[in-house]
């Protein structure tokens, strides 16, 4: 039998601690998790609204019980400062109130048939499993909000982790198995093939994650006719026009960069300034040099270390060619994975940090004359996840939300930070399918059918 690699997850401010050690979940594991959950899928659905959404009242209450030890957990896992972790439970419970109001809303239309007496009717229903595969950097939040609306919708759920965030994923399901039906919640851990395993399985796939893995997995669930959405990679430009307020926009973009060591999807990875650069690249070196880099625990920590060697040495890698304005090392200091907040610019047209996405808290700087040149630097890229332009012109804001190629353009706000009740999602290589959160988010997990009444001869 073939052997599979077990999942461990550290943590990345102080490697040798091991936060998780476990078997990954086989392929035949996983075929029988889903089945299981079917099962426990049609008893859910017809369980009615007033039980789905007191369940989903109740998981919030779990997770808020244990909003503490899920903060703690989610820093060490994942290294994210406690500020944010804090914010991620919290919104976790937001989101699982949020659906927990979904199962009351109408769920189909009525329409007069086009010829004789009867009624057509459409009716939202769910697909039965949904196929949850998620990434490290958000482990709580992102398992919930796809969670959420497919259990509100009447599906059941396997949930596989990103393996460097599985003890989250773990602390989780009990939480959830306390206020749901038994086979409804379940965390499948592993690697790659458990991932694939859960693509072939699942009635509908949800996955966030990579370019390069999203696609392989569109490609695979569409091959087996199973509906699938994919959020994927960014590569996130802030346009500066010269009438933007400097400090304000230098410490937003900072923190863009850097906030949790630049390992958002919504992150910032280009700052895109308009006319003379120089009072805007002093302010931002400046605002870089002050973020506070520590470990994820301490209070004020803003940047803490990124998830891996691997990570920090494909950032320090980035950098080559460039001008380095700000950071560009290792913090040898510590014994985690830290890198100082790093600005680049001087890059050639075609350098990669331009084009692919670092995770890590590093961003290149390109001047340009005016706001059309802007516009194509910003929309020159595969990615279209999120872009921010910073002016107090209501002019070049209206244009900018009208011609950038991005699924959230935010105006004088970083890229990064998003609600968590509106659809959320990129364009083009960013986004595969319908959007997540809000109202979408249940859309995407029932599928529409289509009911004829006529009226019985005999009545
Ligand atoms: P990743 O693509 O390496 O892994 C994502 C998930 O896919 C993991 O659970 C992984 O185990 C699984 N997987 C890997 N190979 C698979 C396969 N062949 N079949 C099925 N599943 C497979 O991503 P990551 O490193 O965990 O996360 C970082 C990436 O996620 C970044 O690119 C970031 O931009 C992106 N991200 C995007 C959003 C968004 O909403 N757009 C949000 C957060 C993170």
């Amino acid at each position: 039998m073939e052997q599979i690699a077990d999942v461990v997850s550290c943590n990345p401010d102080y490697p040798p601690e091991v936060l998780v050690y476990t078997p990954a979940t086989s392929w035949d594991g996983v075929v029988r998790t889903v089945e299981r959950a079917r099962v426990a899928a049609r008893e859910w659905w017809h369980s009615g609204a007033t039980h789905r959404a007191a369940a989903l009242h109740a998981a919030a209450e779990r997770v808020e019980e244990a909003r503490d030890i899920l903060i703690d957990l989610i820093s060490r896992e994942v290294g994210k400062p406690s500020a944010e972790a804090r914010g991620e439970v919290a919104r976790a419970v937001a989101i699982l109130r949020y659906y927990a109001q979904q199962p009351y809303d109408p769920i189909g239309a009525v329409h007069e048939p086009a010829q004789g007496r009867g009624m057509l009717l459409t009716r939202r229903s769910p697909h039965g499993v949904a196929g949850l595969i998620t990434p490290w950097n958000f482990p709580l939040a992102i398992p919930v909000w796809k969670a959420a609306p497919a259990l509100a919708a009447g599906n059941a759920v396997v949930l596989k982790p990103a393996p460097p965030a599985t003890a989250c994923a773990l602390e989780l399901a009990p939480l959830l198995a306390e206020v749901l039906p038994e086979g409804l919640f379940t965390v499948v851990p592993g690697h790659a093939e458990t991932g694939a395993a859960l693509v072939e399985s699942a009635d509908v796939v949800s996955f966030t994650g990579s370019t390069a893995v999203g696609r392989a997995v569109v490609q695979a669930a569409t091959a087996s006719g199973t509906p699938v959405q994919a959020e994927m990679g960014g590569q996130n430009a802030a346009i500066v026009m010269p009438d933007a307020e400097i400090d304000e926009t230098a410490t937003q973009i900072a923190g863009a960069i850097a906030g949790y060591a630049g390992q958002k999807c919504t992150a910032t990875k280009r700052v895109i300034v308009v006319g003379d650069p120089a009072p805007l690249r002093g302010a931002l070196v400046e605002a870089l040099k002050s973020i506070e880099v520590g470990p994820p625990a301490a209070a004020g920590t803003v940047c803490g270390p990124v998830i891996s060697a691997q990570a920090r040495a494909a950032v320090l890698e980035s950098v080559a060619g460039a001008r380095v304005l700000a950071g560009g090392f290792e913090l040898g200091s510590r014994q985690g994975w830290y890198i100082a907040p790093t600005l680049v610019d001087e890059l050639d047209d075609g350098h990669p940090l331009l084009r692919n996405e670092i995770f890590g808290p590093v961003a290149a700087l390109v001047a340009v004359p005016d706001l059309d040149s802007a516009l194509a630097a910003a929309n020159g890229v595969v990615q279209g996840l999120v872009s921010s332009v910073h002016t107090s012109s209501l002019g070049t804001a209206l244009r900018c939300a009208d011609e950038l190629d991005t699924g959230l353009i935010k105006v004088n706000a970083p890229t990064t930070g998003v609600d968590f009740h509106v659809p959320f999602g990129g364009e083009k290589e960013s986004s595969h399918g319908s959007r997540e959160q809000g109202k979408a988010g249940m859309d995407f997990f029932t599928r529409t059918r289509t009911i004829t009444l006529r009226q019985s001869t005999a009545v």
